[in-house]
């Protein structure tokens, strides 16, 4: 099986190519979008694994994707605890450099995901460090994403990587606090770059939120900030 693969669906939208580096992650998101099949140890919080000889699997397929972006990573945090350990992801990184891959990582692991951002910092155009933002409510996000670091802590490591030249991304998905969402744009516009801006979905309480309300508001926040952004579909439908 490829070690780097075109993602299905919804996740498309966030990015053409992907690669996972570990197998499970331990931060106990209750939305988590991960099929139950590979996600099956998901209380057992501390049993994550790196991908079997991973980086040289990658180290062969890299040069067909030159030039591209890959996603890092959809199966888990980039940042998991024990990449601390592992150094994964910088190794992928550094080899996806290589071939002049756009690296576009995605993080809940909030100052502890910035050991990378020398690699990125000198590489800019080639790296977009970005960060789920669900909730500005601390407590809140504990409910629902209890091992993922802190919001603040999510976006003071977005800040600093604007302030290093990195290019930076939110991603707005799930939004569970429509209102909370649209404070997360008014609050991170100046370090942030790109916003995806997705709905809830998988849970019937979603049901419940004025979508076009949420969308439209949305829209109009990143068009005052003058921000690129990106509507997912399952939200553009209601708009
Ligand atoms: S960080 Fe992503 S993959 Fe990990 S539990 Fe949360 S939603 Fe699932």
């Amino acid at each position: 099986m490829s070690v780097i693969y075109e993602p299905k669906g919804k996740a498309r939208e966030y990015c053409e190519l992907a690669v996972n580096l570990y197998k499970g992650c331990n931060y106990g998101c209750s939305y988590c979008y991960v099929p139950a099949a590979t996600f099956q140890l998901r209380d057992k919080f501390l049993l994550t694994f790196p991908k079997e000889n991973i980086i040289e699997r990658l180290k062969l397929e890299a040069p067909k994707y030159a030039g591209r972006e890959v996603f890092l990573s959809f199966s888990h945090d980039p940042y998991l605890f024990i990449d601390s350990v592992y150094l994964l992801t910088r190794k992928a990184i550094e080899i996806l450099y290589k071939f002049f891959i756009t690296v576009r990582i995605l993080s809940k692991a909030g100052k502890r995901s910035m050991r990378d951002f020398d690699l990125l910092s000198a590489n800019p155009h080639l790296s977009w460090y970005g960060a789920t933002l669900t909730f500005l409510n601390e407590k809140e996000s504990q409910k629902y994403e209890p091992f993922a670091a802190p919001p603040l802590d999510r976006m003071a490591a977005l800040s600093i990587a604007h302030g290093k030249g990195i290019r930076t991304w939110v991603s707005l998905e799930p939004v569970i606090n429509p209102e909370q969402s649209l404070n997360i744009i008014k609050v991170t516009y100046d370090f942030v770059d790109e916003y995806k801006i997705g709905k809830w979905n998988y849970d019937t309480r979603g049901d419940e939120i004025d979508w076009r309300d949420f969308g439209l508001k949305a829209i109009e926040l990143c068009k005052k900030y003058k921000k690129k952004f990106y509507i997912k579909k399952d939200l553009a439908k209601f708009l």
